[in-house]
C-alpha cells in the first residue's frame, strides 16, 4: 500500500463525521510513471494520453509536461482539454461523429482527426472546404488480421464499429485525392485493435505489423504519409498475472526491423489504462457486516456506481484493509477473522460485488477497504446516480514527503 495513501486516508477519516468513501489519486505517481515511460521510449515515438481512461481535469494537468498530447473522443473530452491548455496536440477520433463536432474540432485546433468512415470523411471535406479551414487526418483502419493479440476487449481484427474496413481503403484515398478536397490532408493510419494486452512481446508484433501495412498501403496507393498512430490497449494486470513490461516493449520495438524501415516517419501511442490506473485508490468504509447460508458479506458504503470496473469485467477487484480502532457504540462491533468474505456495496442489486470470497485477516465494521489500481474506468464508467448516494470525495497525493509529515503531503479537493 502507498504510504502517502495510508496516511491520506487515516487524516481524511479522522475529519469525517460520515462514513468515508473516497477517491485518490496519487499525482506524483502518475506524473514519476509518465516521465519513466517516456525516458525508455525509442527516438520517433511519442506518449498521448486517451483522456477517457480518467479524464479528471487533474491528471490532465499532471501530465501536460510529459505527453506530446492528448487523445479524446468527444466534443466533451475535447473541451476539458482545451481548459488545460490551448495549445497541446490533440487527436480527435471516436465512431459516430456529428457534424457540430467536426465543426468544433476544426475550430479549436485539432492536431489529427481520426477518420472512421467514408460518411465522415466526406463531411469533413466539406465542412473544412466551407470553413477554409485545412485539416490533418489519419484513416482509423480496422485490419483483418491474425497478427492481432486476443485480449477480453477487441475493436478491430474482427466485425466492428471502428475504423474503416480495409477494403474501403481505396476508396477512402480516392476521396481525399479528388479534385473537389481541398482542405482534409491525409497524413497517416490510426489502429487501435484491442485493450489490456499484458504481453510486451505480442505488441511489439502488433505494431510491426501496423507498420508493414503502412508500407504495403503506400505502394499500393501510390502513398507518402507521416505518421503512424498505433493506439493504446497496454494491459494492467488486476491479478497474479505478471504486470505489461513497458521496458520491454520499448526496447523490443527499438530494435526490430519493422521499426527501422520506418524512415522518417513518427509513430504515436495513445495509452490510457497504462498511464493511470495504478495510481488511484478508492476507499470505502465498511458500513456493515453480515453471514449468510454459511457466508460472509462485507457491506461498504459505496459500490459498484461508483467502481464499476469490477462488475464490468467480472473480476474481483485488489485491495487493502485499513484498521481504525474507534468503534462508538455500546453493543459488539461486528467483526471476521481468518477467513472469506465476499464485499459489496451499498445498492439494492446483487450485482454490486467488488470481490467475491476474499481471504480476509481481519475486517470489522468501521474499518475502511481500500481497492488499488483504481485510476483508470473506474469512477469515470460508473452509473453514479443510481439509487442516489452522495458521490464519493476526491484527494489527491501532490507530493511525496516521509510518514511524519502526511498531513501536509496532500490537499483536498472535492470534483
Ligand atoms: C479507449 C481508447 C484508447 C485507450 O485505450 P487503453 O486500453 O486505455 O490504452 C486509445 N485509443 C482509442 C481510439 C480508444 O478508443
Amino acid at each position: 500500500m502507498n504510504p502517502n495513501v495510508e496516511s491520506l486516508v487515516k487524516s481524511i477519516h479522522h475529519q469525517a463525521a460520515d462514513p468515508l468513501c473516497a477517491y485518490i489519486y496519487d499525482l506524483v505517481g502518475i506524473q514519476q510513471h509518465a516521465a519513466q515511460m517516456v525516458k525508455t521510449m525509442p527516438e520517433q515515438t511519442h506518449l498521448f494520453y486517451a483522456i477517457k481512461a480518467n479524464p479528471n481535469k487533474r491528471i490532465i494537468k499532471e501530465l501536460l509536461p510529459f505527453v506530446k498530447g492528448f487523445e479524446v473522443a468527444s466534443i466533451g473530452e475535447l473541451l476539458k482539454v482545451r481548459e488545460v491548455s490551448d495549445q497541446v496536440p490533440i487527436l480527435f477520433g471516436g465512431p459516430g461523429k456529428k457534424e457540430y463536432e467536426l465543426e468544433m474540432a476544426l475550430e479549436k485546433n485539432v492536431s489529427f482527426i481520426h477518420v472512421e468512415s467514408l460518411l465522415e470523411l466526406k463531411k469533413l471535406c466539406f465542412l473544412a472546404k466551407k470553413k477554409e479551414k485545412t485539416i490533418s487526418v489519419l484513416f482509423r483502419m480496422n485490419i483483418r488480421s491474425s497478427a492481432l493479440p486476443k485480449t477480453n476487449i477487441s475493436m478491430g481484427g474482427r466485425p466492428s464499429q471502428f475504423g474503416l474496413d480495409e477494403p474501403l481503403l481505396r476508396e477512402a484515398i480516392s476521396i481525399v485525392k479528388s479534385e473537389e478536397n481541398t482542405h482534409v490532408h491525409l497524413r497517416g493510419f490510426h489502429f487501435h485493435s484491442l485493450s489490456n494486452n499484458l504481453q510486451a512481446d505480442l505488441h511489439v508484433e502488433m505494431v510491426n505489423h501496423y507498420i508493414e501495412k503502412v508500407k504495403q498501403w503506400e505502394k499500393i496507393y501510390q502513398l507518402n504519409v507521416d505518421i503512424i498512430n498505433a493506439g493504446g490497449g497496454f494491459g494492467v494486470s488486476y491479478d497474479d498475472t505478471p504486470q505489461f513490461d513497458w521496458h520491454r516493449f520499448t526496447t523490443g520495438l527499438g530494435n526490430s526491423e519493422a521499426f527501422g524501415k520506418l524512415g522518417d516517419k513518427q509513430l504515436f501511442f495513445e495509452p490510457g489504462r497504462f498511464i493511470v490506473a495504478n495510481y488511484g485508490y478508492y476507499a470505502a468504509e465498511v458500513v456493515d457486516i453480515k453471514q449468510a447460508a454459511g457466508q460472509f458479506f462485507a457491506v461498504l458504503r459505496g459500490g459498484t456506481h461508483h467502481n464499476r470496473l469490477p462488475a464490468s469485467w467480472r473480476h474481483n477487484h485488489p485491495f487493502a484493509v485499513i484498521p481504525f480502532g474507534k468503534w462508538p457504540y455500546p453493543f459488539e462491533r461486528p467483526e471476521v477473522r481468518n477467513t472469506t468474505v465476499t464485499i459489496v456495496g451499498e445498492l439494492c442489486t446483487p450485482k454490486d460485488q467488488l470481490h467475491e470470497n476474499a481471504e480476509i485477516e481481519q475486517l470489522r465494521a468501521g474499518d475502511v477497504v481500500v481497492f488499488k489500481q483504481s485510476g483508470a474506468y473506474c469512477w469515470t464508467i460508473s452509473h453514479h446516480d443510481f439509487l442516489g448516494h452522495p458521490h464519493p470525495d476526491f484527494y489527491y497525493v501532490t507530493e511525496r514527503t516521509n510518514h511524519e509529515q502526511n498531513h501536509h503531503s496532500t490537499e483536498k479537493q472535492y470534483s
